[in-house]
């Protein structure tokens, strides 16, 4: 086994390959570009080297720069990870002559798929099932029209060299053809540097069935078991699970072994997928070969208790498989979602920014959070915008869907967009819950996985409400220890107080009085206890709800009963005119006696910071600032017998 190997990739899969070295006592290299020096993967990995600028093409698919690393470091062996150059046959050839290992398939299995056209050639030799289609070298557009029109339409036209869901496109009849292809052709060319494409037939409501392969050196070809990852937008992966919901032992039998003559055909060794599209009679056909780790090899490794990092590191050192193919387990059943910055609401537009607040569920053996970013990380615009992969775990498909809700509804996202709201919903979507899952499940769906802006219910604005109080009487209690108390006595002396919260167009008053164990909104009592420091614990009339707060500038984002409401709070000390109350006025809340003046005369205050301490009812009660704001003066004196309503503090706020 290797003792020392270099990770040529970043994010969540870097850190994910570092935990099995880690486990297998192997030390890691990390290779980092400059806008992820303080990444993660490299805090996580042993050594890490900066391989350039942020641009992929100046750092991370550098070949002579990361080959150049792993002579310096004395790295025995790259893991290439996905992605990047995971499936490029020169870098692995780079590694080969340079003596280092390509923990991956050898460079001929990489070039024999890395063709989709030329991989559909070698499929029809090996008999492995194919979409009807053109697969030819022969490009003439006019040949290529003849073909779309025998094939019959609706088409796809594919790129040969593509990928991640680019350079593809449907093509419903024989009119549009022409502008279609040359459409491909021109995105082909831009992102892969290759405009031959192929054509296939496009299936009605297809589910995306995949075959995790695995091969090592002495000949042995296994499956392990099937993925479905149906659930796609734009061609592209968003939910996975194992095994498919519409997959019996059979034809799971049937497909692994097309799966293993796929891999033999091209002498595969180590980790490979084999992607089928399946129609509803079942049927199944080849669509291509990623030659590398997936993305969703979680959802493997959660109902076979592999771990397939493992067994890569295993099988490129020359080991062989340790099991096989009868004893591959298959248990429970496992799904993964991708957690994206990204904003559904907005055509899923990318987003980008600083992970204010990141809290996810506790890891256990039900859940599982891959992922390469922590609190206060930058989600960068230079890369994959992919936040983290949820994986969730459990003996059936409702139990696991069930664990995915409620996982999903403790992730707590805040400084980026972020598409959980919109996972949460599709997971729970009656067709998804049913295994009716198919590639256009989602846009078909569209309307009801991303609802338009609808009236919240005022449940949302009251926990707002409550949550303000509680930290603003939190802030008070750190600033004043000694004299705080925790009782419903706020600024102004205020017993009532009104809150003021906007979300779109919909506009929200909270009128809360105070009460000597919590508060009265309407006539139904309300208390909040604080867990930690943005969880709450709010009774509201009879319900009790564990509920998340997050303060971002003038939003409060609270995550309630599963879903994530961003909302404004009008803060009528900053906003508004600036209302009376901003000059002059803080006032006995109740009759009593004035015990300390806590602050300076003239002294700028913080939001919340102690004032005065009086005494009523025996009780101590303190007088926080309302805001941040001048203490232009005293109004009283130490001893004074005050009134209630009586101005005690001469104070401006300061927006
Ligand atoms: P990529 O290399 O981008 O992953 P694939 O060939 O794997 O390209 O196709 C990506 C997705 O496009 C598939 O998962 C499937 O949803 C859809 N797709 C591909 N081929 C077909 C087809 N012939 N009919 C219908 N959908 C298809
Ligand atoms: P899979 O077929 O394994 O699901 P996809 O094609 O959906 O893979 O995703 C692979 C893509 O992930 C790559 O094409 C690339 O855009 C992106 N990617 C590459 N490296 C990383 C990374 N380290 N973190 C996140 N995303 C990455
Ligand atoms: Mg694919």
């Amino acid at each position: 086994m290797f003792t020392k190997i270099l990770i040529a990739n970043r994010g969540e899969i870097a850190c994910r390959v570092i935990a099995t070295c880690r486990k297998l006592g192997i030390r890691t290299v990390a290779v980092y570009s400059e806008a992820d020096a303080g990444a993660r993967h490299v805090r996580l990995a042993d050594e890490a080297y900066c391989v350039g600028p942020a641009a992929s093409r100046e750092s991370y698919l550098r070949i002579e720069r990361i080959v150049e690393v792993c002579k310096q470091s004395g790295a025995q062996a790259v893991h290439p990870g996905y992605g990047f150059l995971s499936e490029n046959e020169n870098f692995a050839k780079a590694c080969e002559e340079n003596g280092i290992v390509f923990i991956g398939p050898p460079v001929k299995s990489i070039r024999a798929m890395g063709s989709k056209s030329a991989a559909k050639a070698l499929m029809q030799e090996a008999k492995v099932p194919l979409v009807p289609g053109y697969h030819g070298n022969d490009q003439d557009p006019a040949l290529l029209q003849r073909e779309a029109d025998r094939i019959g339409y609706p088409v796809l036209i594919k790129a040969s060299a593509g990928g991640g869901g680019k350079g593809m496109r449907v093509v419903n009849a024989t009119d549009e053809f022409t502008a279609a292809l040359a459409s491909c052709q021109r995105e082909a060319r831009t992102s892969f540097g290759d405009d031959r494409v192929l054509i296939e037939k496009y299936l009605q409501q297809p589910r995306h069935i995949e075959i995790q392969v695995f091969a090592d050196k002495a000949g042995h070809t296994i499956s392990l078991n099937e993925r479905d990852c149906s659930a796609q937008r734009r061609h592209q992966k968003v939910v996975e699970e194992a095994p498919a919901p519409s997959v019996d032992a059979k034809q799971r039998a049937a497909m692994g072994r097309a799966a293993c003559d796929a891999a033999r055909a091209v002498g595969y060794v180590g980790a490979g997928t084999v992607e089928f599209i399946a129609d509803s009679q079942g049927n199944f056909y080849f669509m291509e070969m990623n030659t590398r780790l997936q993305v969703e090899h979680p959802v493997t490794e959660m109902i076979t208790g592999l771990d397939l990092v493992e067994w890569q590191l295993r099988v490129a050192s020359g080991e062989d498989l340790p099991l096989t193919q009868e004893q591959v387990p298959l248990n429970g059943h496992s799904i993964e979602v991708r957690i994206y910055a990204e904003e559904p609401e907005k055509g899923f537009l990318p987003s980008v920014g600083r992970l204010v607040y990141f809290k996810t569920p506790q890891p256990s053996a039900h859940v599982r959070l891959d992922t390469g970013v922590e609190q206060g990380d930058e989600i960068t615009p230079h890369y994959d915008p992919m936040i983290a992969k949820l994986i969730v775990w459990d003996r059936t498909r409702e139990a696991a869907i069930e664990r995915m809700l409620g996982a999903l509804a403790d992730t707590h996202i805040v400084g980026v967009g972020q598409n959980v709201n919109f996972l949460s919903r599709l997971v729970g979507h009656r067709a998804f819950r049913e295994g009716r899952v198919d590639t256009g499940l989602i846009e078909r769906e569209r309307a009801e996985l991303i609802p338009a802006a609808t009236n919240l219910p005022a449940e949302v604005f009251q926990v707002a409400a409550l949550a303000q109080l509680s930290s603003e009487r939190t802030a008070a209690d750190q600033a004043a220890s000694p004299w705080s108390i925790a009782d419903g006595w706020r600024i102004n002396g205020a017993q009532r107080r009104t809150l003021q919260f906007s979300v779109g167009e919909q506009t929200e008053n909270v009128a809360l009085r105070y009460t000597p164990t919590g508060y009265l909104i309407g006539d139904e009592p309300a208390r909040v206890q604080r867990l930690s420091d943005a969880s709450l614990r709010i009774s509201l009339g009879q319900r009790h709800l564990e509920t998340t707060v997050v303060p971002q500038g003038e939003q409060l984002h609270v995550f309630l009963r599963g879903a994530h409401h961003a909302i404004t709070y009008v803060d009528p000390l900053i906003h508004a005119g600036e209302s009376e109350e901003t000059h002059g006025g803080l006032t006995a809340p109740m009759p009593g006696k004035i015990i300390a003046l806590l602050a300076e005369p003239g002294a700028e205050v913080a939001k919340g910071a102690p004032l005065l301490v009086m005494e009523a009812m025996k009780m101590e009660l303190t007088v926080f600032a309302p805001s941040k704001g001048k203490l232009v003066s005293y109004l009283c004196s130490a001893g004074d017998q005050v009134k209630e309503g009586v101005p005690l503090v001469d104070f401006q706020a300061i927006a």
